[in-house]
């Protein structure tokens, strides 16, 4: 009997079914994912993309046994690339993370020097659970598979507190720094998984290797400003891991045993992991400009689309049915492989981070529905987590963009249809420019100054020059102050990550919320390749893409500079009217030389 009909049939006694238990911590993990990742701020959005990028990772263990258990050369093939994609996530996804954690200081932390007084209870927690991990180990008394689950339950336990820890940047590090310790607890507790044999060590001893080296380069080499196509990279990888563990397990039992319950899971976890795997994989290369970054779009798409998805859904109900129909189990991989990819092609790369967490819950449920095939309650948990915060990612950007759920759940978005673009390039007023030099004038005379920074300070990487300007002005007397808007860049939380890359502490970053009851007070508002983000139309044009986004009030400074190299759109596509206020003055240039000059100017 496989473990999917002994669940079944422990289902018929009155008593609650390991299905059952299963079902009951994916919905409570999903609660508990919300709560806990409801609370982690706008400034740590890309980390927590990471981290639970990282996290989900977990679907390792379940490659390592299926890779370790010379169940057959096919299983041990599937199960060793497995372990190759997944251990690749789990050491890229944590080094990232780290690497970015570590630039988030705030002025009093930048000069602190307290290592024990932070460190001390998270070494002093992984201390006592090393105790019980070698006690549990040892013990001759407890079955191996009893520790196994405790191990497990300290695992998840661990993941959900660095998670928690994301919710503060002073904590944010030592909260991941238990999240790594509850996975290298998960990764070793399941090498002494009974299944395993001592043959099968040699395969998962070469996969985690290739993974660790490809994860390791990723982690410690990838420039901050390629985060998002590096995370695209992860999720296609993660979700290839979750497919090839449901391609082996199809064709090593249920094919076999026609064991329906379990096709289910397996179907949702080969269809999700497959349509995430190309999914991703295309958003990845549209990002790193492989690929046309533009939608292509065409006549029926939707209709086509969804005619797939309707095939999709037919084969995996035929499947559940008849589970050991082979070449439907074929054709239904195919048309998810292909499905990921008609899904992602009609959306720009500039729409891409919204894909990308949506692609991310996709992936987190993938792992949970492979926990439910092997009937491991960890994954379980951990899908679930990051199912969760990749859908709260993507519904916190679609509101920050004004843009609709719907819109983005059902595809062909991202592209500014024909009408909709607004009277783009026309006059509407005039427009002031202004040179370095008069710009240092205006600032000679300034008394506080918000900075304002978008996707453009980004292409320009001139966020190391807006760091050292900040501390010229500083030392000059000047207040400055920082506004973030949730949306600003490509990526959640872009802005925050490049800041801190350029040492500006995150006490000095204010959130849209927190600084627009500042602008009226402010002598300069100076916009550094921002556009959208700052568009009075979001606020008082109805037939503006962007009315009703809410936007960084700049145009209520007594004095905007603008610092960008035209008076071309943003990503909206819109002409934007601050430009033509007669507050509004624009340094035209690439943003990193605009400031290279506004410092020689200020220096004469
Ligand atoms: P934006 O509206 O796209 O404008 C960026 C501006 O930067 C452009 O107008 C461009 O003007 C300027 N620029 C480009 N290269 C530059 C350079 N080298 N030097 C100086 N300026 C340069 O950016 P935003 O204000 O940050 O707004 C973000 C937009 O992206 C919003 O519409 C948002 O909805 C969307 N979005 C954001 C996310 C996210 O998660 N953050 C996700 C998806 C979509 P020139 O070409 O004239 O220089």
């Amino acid at each position: 009997m496989t473990r999917f009909a002994l669940l079944f049939a422990e289902g018929e006694t009155p008593g609650t079914s390991e299905l059952e238990i299963g079902l009951y911590i994916f919905i409570l993990a999903g609660f508990l994912g919300y709560h806990v990742i409801t609370r982690v701020p706008p400034l740590l959005h890309t980390p927590l993309m990471s981290a639970t990028n990282a996290i989900s990772g977990i679907s390792l263990i379940g490659s390592l046994v299926i890779a370790g258990a010379n169940y057959d050369p096919l299983s041990t093939a599937l199960g060793f690339l497995a372990v190759c994609c997944s251990s690749t996530n789990v050491v890229g996804g944590f080094l990232i993370t780290d690497r970015m954690l570590k630039m988030f200081k705030s002025e009093r932390e930048s000069s602190e020097r307290g290592f024990l007084a932070r460190w001390a209870v998270p070494l002093a927690g992984v201390a006592v659970l090393g105790v019980l991990f070698v006690i549990f180990l040892g013990s001759k008394h407890i079955q191996a598979k009893t520790v196994l689950t405790y191990l497990y339950i300290i695992s998840a336990v661990l993941f959900i507190l660095g998670l928690k820890g994301l919710s503060s940047p002073r904590w944010a590090r030592q909260g991941m720094f238990l999240a790594e310790f509850g996975m290298v607890v998960a990764i070793v507790g399941t090498l002494f998984h009974e299944e395993i044999k001592p043959s099968g060590y040699w395969w998962i001893a070469i996969g985690l290797a290739i993974g660790t080296v490809i994860g390791g380069t990723m982690g410690l080499r990838i420039p901050m400003t390629a985060v998002p196509q590096r995370t695209a990279l992860s999720h296609s990888l993660g979700a290839l891991a979750a497919a090839l563990v449901g391609v082996s397990e199809y064709i090593r039992e249920i094919s076999i045993a026609e064991d329906r319950v379990r096709m289910t899971a397996v179907g949702f976890e080969v269809v999700i992991g497959s349509l995430t795997f190309t999914g991703s994989l295309m958003a990845a290369a549209k990002l790193q400009g492989l690929l046309p970054g533009a939608p292509i779009t065409y006549k029926g798409q939707n209709t086509s689309n969804f005619a797939l998805l309707a095939i999709l859904v037919i084969c995996l109900l035929s499947l559940i049915l008849a589970p050991s129909a082979g070449p439907v189990f074929g054709i239904m991989v195919a048309l998810a492989l292909l499905f990921g990819l008609l899904l992602v092609i009609p959306i720009g790369a500039a729409d891409m981070p919204v894909v990308i967490a949506l692609l991310n819950s996709y992936g987190g449920l993938a792992d949970a529905a492979m926990g439910f095939v092997l009937m491991n309650k960890i994954q379980i948990i951990t899908g679930s987590l990051d199912g969760t915060s990749g859908f709260l990612l993507s519904l916190l950007m679609c509101r920050a963009m004004n843009r609709s759920a719907l819109n983005v759940l059902f595809g062909a978005f991202g592209k500014i249809e024909k009408g909709e673009e607004g009277p783009v390039g026309e006059a509407k007023g005039t427009v002031r420019s202004i040179t370095p030099d008069e710009l240092a004038v205006v600032l000679d005379s300034a008394r506080s100054v918000i900075v304002v920074p978008g996707y453009g300070m980004a292409v320009a990487q001139a966020q190391h020059g807006v760091s050292e300007l900040a501390k010229v002005l500083k030392k000059r007397g000047i207040e400055v102050k920082y506004a973030i808007h949730p949306v600003a860049g490509r990526m959640p939380g872009h802005m925050n990550v490049l800041l801190a890359e350029a040492n500006v502490p995150y006490d000095q970053l204010y959130e849209m919320e927190q600084i627009n009851p500042y602008f009226g007070e402010a002598d300069l508002a100076l916009v550094v390749g921002a556009n959208d983000v700052t568009n009075p139309a979001a606020k008082n044009n109805r037939n503006s893409p962007l009315y009703g986004m809410p936007i960084l009030e700049v145009d209520r400074a007594k004095a905007i500079v603008v610092l960008k190299r035209s008076m071309r759109p943003g990503f909206a596509g819109v002409d934007n009217e601050l430009y033509y206020n007669e507050k509004c003055m624009m340094l035209f240039g690439d943003a990193k030389d605009s400031l290279n000059k506004l410092f020689s100017a200020l220096k004469g």
